[in-house]
């Protein structure tokens, strides 16, 4: 494997691209034909944005989502303006010029934000590309059943304000062109429960309603039939049939890890992306009746060794997960004990075979799974991997042979 390291920190994030893109690939095949929209948003999920974004593309993947706008800005730098990229969170004072002016396209959850794009896009010269979202259930973003029909009607007043269809190309028409429906699914993680069907007709519905506005609109608020609709995250991705949409916004199943409950990553035919390493830096022969790390919560039982292993809250690593948690050393299991403090944490070795600077595997693919650490900490493995931040280093581990494209 080669990599490449940077400050040679203590505690290093390994961020398999190979294992990326085949994941991007298995997902892909199963959505087929509907479309696979990679979501970055988060630093992609705590395994560094850099990284991630350019393996998928040099893997030829082109759309991608993130939450807010400063992410998106920041994705657009990375990828160059070939990508569509597309963000669904800003707020009643969020300048949107930017974002327009770099081709962002933005979902939009409240009336007033049509009139917000449209003056945007006016003051850049150019069409503000959106994705109209539908609250379908969530009771998150997304446009309620009345501000629904309120948005639909006043894209109909936009468009009759733009005037007549001019005879030559130049006419710029009403300034937004909408190029998705979007919404989300609240449960698709628990697949026996009826709301997700209930959100999938709603939004089926909603399709047919903005159908008939944008053919009624004569094509110059979009064309109807190249719409995206997408509803699906990664839940609604591996578990739905019929798949509902023409694209699906995949996440945390892109990393590697399962969203599902009773299904593990390798179940799924998918591979973790982020393997969090550290090292033994010290090791102490520990009497019976000794206490370990703030608040002596952890007695030793018996004599025993304890590894000193940086890493801590500090680096994102969960504090709850105290006297819970395991890690591997040399392919074998040990407790942490005591609390988890900012910086480091301990480890019982016993009689185990550890030496001073051997490898600690926190989480990965070779050592404890991130949704074993999402039980120990009462989260969920989503949180265990997007917590890790900054402090800890990113270490790309590249492609042992460059197959071509994935896709
Ligand atoms: C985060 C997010 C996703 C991705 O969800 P995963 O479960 O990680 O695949 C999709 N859509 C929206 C609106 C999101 O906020």
């Amino acid at each position: 494997m080669t990599s490449t390291d940077s400050s040679g920190a203590l505690v290093r994030a390994e961020i398999d691209v190979a294992a990326l893109q085949a994941n991007a690939a298995v997902l892909a095949e199963r959505l087929g034909p509907a479309r696979l929209k990679c979501v970055v948003k988060a630093n992609a999920y705590g395994h560094g944005i850099d990284i991630v974004a350019r393996g998928l593309y040099a893997a030829g993947w082109r759309d991608f989502c993130v939450a807010t706008i400063g992410e998106a800005l920041r994705l657009r730098q990375i990828l160059g303006e070939d990508a569509a990229i597309m963000a669904w969170l800003y707020g009643p004072e969020t300048d949107l010029d930017a974002a327009v002016a770099a081709g962002i396209e933005l979902g939009v959850s409240a009336v007033d934000s049509l009139d917000r794009l449209r003056d945007a896009a006016r003051r850049v010269n150019t069409t503000a590309r959106i994705h109209l979202k539908v609250d379908t259930g969530l009771g998150r973003n997304g446009l309620a059943p009345a501000d629904w029909a309120r948005a639909l009607e006043h894209l109909q007043e936009l468009d009759a304000e733009a005037g007549p269809v001019a005879a030559d190309s130049s006419e710029t028409g009403p300034g937004l062109e909408i190029v998705g429906l979007m919404s989300h699914y609240a449960v698709a993680d628990e697949p026996e429960r009826v709301e997700t069907g209930q959100q999938t007709q709603i939004f089926t519905f909603a399709h047919r309603e903005l159908t008939a506005v944008l053919d009624g609109a004569q094509g110059r608020l979009g064309e109807s039939a190249r719409l995206e609709v997408h509803i699906a995250n990664s839940p609604a991705a591996l578990t739905l049939s019929p798949f509902p949409g023409t694209a699906a916004r995949v996440g945390l199943s892109l990393f590697g890890l399962s969203p599902l409950e009773d299904q593990d990553a390798q179940d799924l035919g998918l591979v973790p992306v982020m393997r969090l390493v550290s090292q033994v830096v010290n090791l102490k022969d520990i009497p019976s009746g000794h206490g370990a790390s703030y608040g002596l919560t952890f007695t030793a039982a018996a004599d025993t060794r304890f590894a000193l292993v940086p890493g801590g809250y500090g680096d994102g690593i969960a504090r709850t997960a105290s006297n819970r948690a395991e890690v591997s050393i040399r392919g074998t299991r040990y407790p942490v004990v005591g609390r988890i403090a900012m910086d480091q944490m301990i480890v019982e070795v016993g009689a185990g075979e550890v030496a001073i600077g051997d490898e600690v595997v926190i989480f990965g693919p070779d050592g404890p799974s991130a949704a074993e650490w999402g039980a120990w900490a009462d989260t969920i493995n989503y949180e265990i991997v997007t917590r890790i931040n900054d402090r800890v280093d990113r270490v790309e581990v590249l492609p042992q042979s460059t197959d071509g494209p994935g896709l």
